[in-house]
């Protein structure tokens, strides 16, 4: 069966739609039950380069309390990821230290903010003492789920979400340790509604900062909550990205930074044989997919098109396209059509075959040679060979392919849909 995903072209850069990230990190969410592999090392800027740079290979290291360590055991996790040997020591150290962190989405960042806050409060106390906010409803709970799964054995340590709906009497204080939430809500918790006070939080994460800041609004509401808080507040952001704009963002949030960045690894296309087929018209495109699903023995393959008509879906939640990847992962779909880079979050080494049906542009219509890579790239040198088959279909595209084949000095061989042992 075919099945077909994408509601929003999350990063057409076409046609100007909004790139929408915080949605694409949800689906990254959603679909992801095991950490991303990443053999890069880890790189650490410590703020103080004299003190000694601890790192822990355990969870027992870390001298949690019991109750906390059993949560950790009991999510599955063994030990520390790649991000988390340097980031939790750092996080727990005495007298607090401020925290930048970036690394992509998989690597154990939510799990690892979400440790810190369990470990920094005082169950004794109640009031708020730990502010975390995210970018959207859907995200905060997300890492509430995190943080209530890590907590199962800490009764005591209680919980609340900042998120539209959540309706809370005016005049009272929280009891709560943890608030976990969208900077609107937080931001008026904080200031009209006076349920926090800022000055007793001692510990404030930031997740998703490169998401956070491509919203004006939840800028301003993050450095508005920011400056409520005391000069001692311990700070943590985190991104998966690092443009410059967010680097501006965390410096103006987190004062006096220790730094931890692990790179991407790196995609290569080594590994793939690349075609492109020449379809005199567009609807010749159809017929060579056909051809080309219809004659090989194709483990699973990734179709991608540009527009959601050309996919032809309906409107999916993020929800439901996630439970299409899970089947797809599963191997219970075969293909996957899809207008967009959602599809990173699936590992691509499973797919033997992917498609561009479209090929990919940039606003000028240039080839778009990023999203190529990511499209069909393998990361490391154990990916599983594949193949790559472009749709040509004007001179326009085979120009492109050219670029293409130039920007990567890679040959793509042109194949002919109708005789396909050249694949084989
Ligand atoms: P990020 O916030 O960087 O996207 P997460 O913290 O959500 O990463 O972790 C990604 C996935 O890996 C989650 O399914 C999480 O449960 C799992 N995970 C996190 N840390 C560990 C660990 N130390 N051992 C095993 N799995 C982990």
């Amino acid at each position: 069966m075919w099945i077909q995903i994408g509601k929003k072209k999350l990063k057409t850069k076409k046609d100007g739609d909004k790139v929408d990230l915080a949605e694409q990190s949800l689906l990254n969410k959603l679909i992801r039950h095991s950490l991303v592999r990443n053999r890069n090392q880890v790189e650490v800027l410590q703020r103080d380069p004299t003190s000694p740079l601890y790192s822990v290979k355990t969870f027992e290291e870390l001298r949690l309390k019991p109750d906390l360590l059993k949560g950790v055991y009991n999510m599955g996790f063994n030990r520390p990821s790649r991000i988390q040997e340097n980031a939790l020591p750092m996080m727990l150290a005495q007298p607090p230290q401020n925290l930048i962190a970036q690394s992509q989405s998989g690597t154990g960042k939510t799990a690892a903010f979400s440790l810190a806050m369990l470990s920094h409060v005082n169950p004794a106390n109640k009031w708020t003492q730990c502010l975390c906010i995210a970018p959207t409803y859907e995200l905060a709970l997300q890492i509430g789920q995190v943080i209530e799964q890590m907590g199962k054995y800490c009764p005591d340590v209680k919980l609340a979400y900042g998120i539209r709906g959540n309706r809370m009497e005016r005049g009272i204080k929280l009891q709560e340790q943890i608030v976990i939430g969208t900077p609107g809500t937080v931001l008026d918790w904080c200031t009209k509604y006076r349920l926090i006070e800022p000055k007793k939080i001692t510990m404030f994460v930031l997740d998703e900062a490169d998401v956070m800041i491509a919203t004006q609004g939840h800028r301003d509401q993050s450095i508005r909550i920011h400056r409520q808080l005391t000069k001692d507040c311990q700070m943590l952001l985190f991104s998966a990205t690092f443009e410059d704009s967010v680097w501006r963002f965390a410096e103006q949030v987190v004062p006096d930074p220790n730094i931890i960045r692990l790179k991407r690894e790196e995609e290569t296309l080594d590994t793939i044989k690349q075609f492109y087929v020449v379809c005199k018209e567009k609807e010749d495109k159809f017929t060579a997919l056909c051809n080309l699903y219809g004659s090989l023995t194709i483990a699973q393959a990734m179709i991608f098109c540009h527009t959601r008509k050309m996919a032809a879906c309906g409107e999916m939640t993020v929800e439901q396209r996630a439970s299409v990847i899970e089947r797809y992962r599963n191997g219970k779909e075969k293909v996957l059509v899809t207008t967009n880079v959602c599809s990173r979050g699936i590992d691509v080494e499973q797919v033997s075959l992917v498609v561009n049906f479209d090929l990919p542009v940039d606003m000028d219509g240039n080839a778009d040679n990023e999203t190529y890579l990511h499209r069909i790239g393998r990361t490391g040198r154990f990916g599983r060979r594949g193949f790559a088959v472009n749709m040509v279909d004007s001179k326009h595209s085979m120009d492109i392919i050219n670029q293409i084949e130039m920007h990567f000095n890679r040959r793509i061989t042109k194949l002919d849909t109708s005789d396909l042992e050249e694949m084989e």
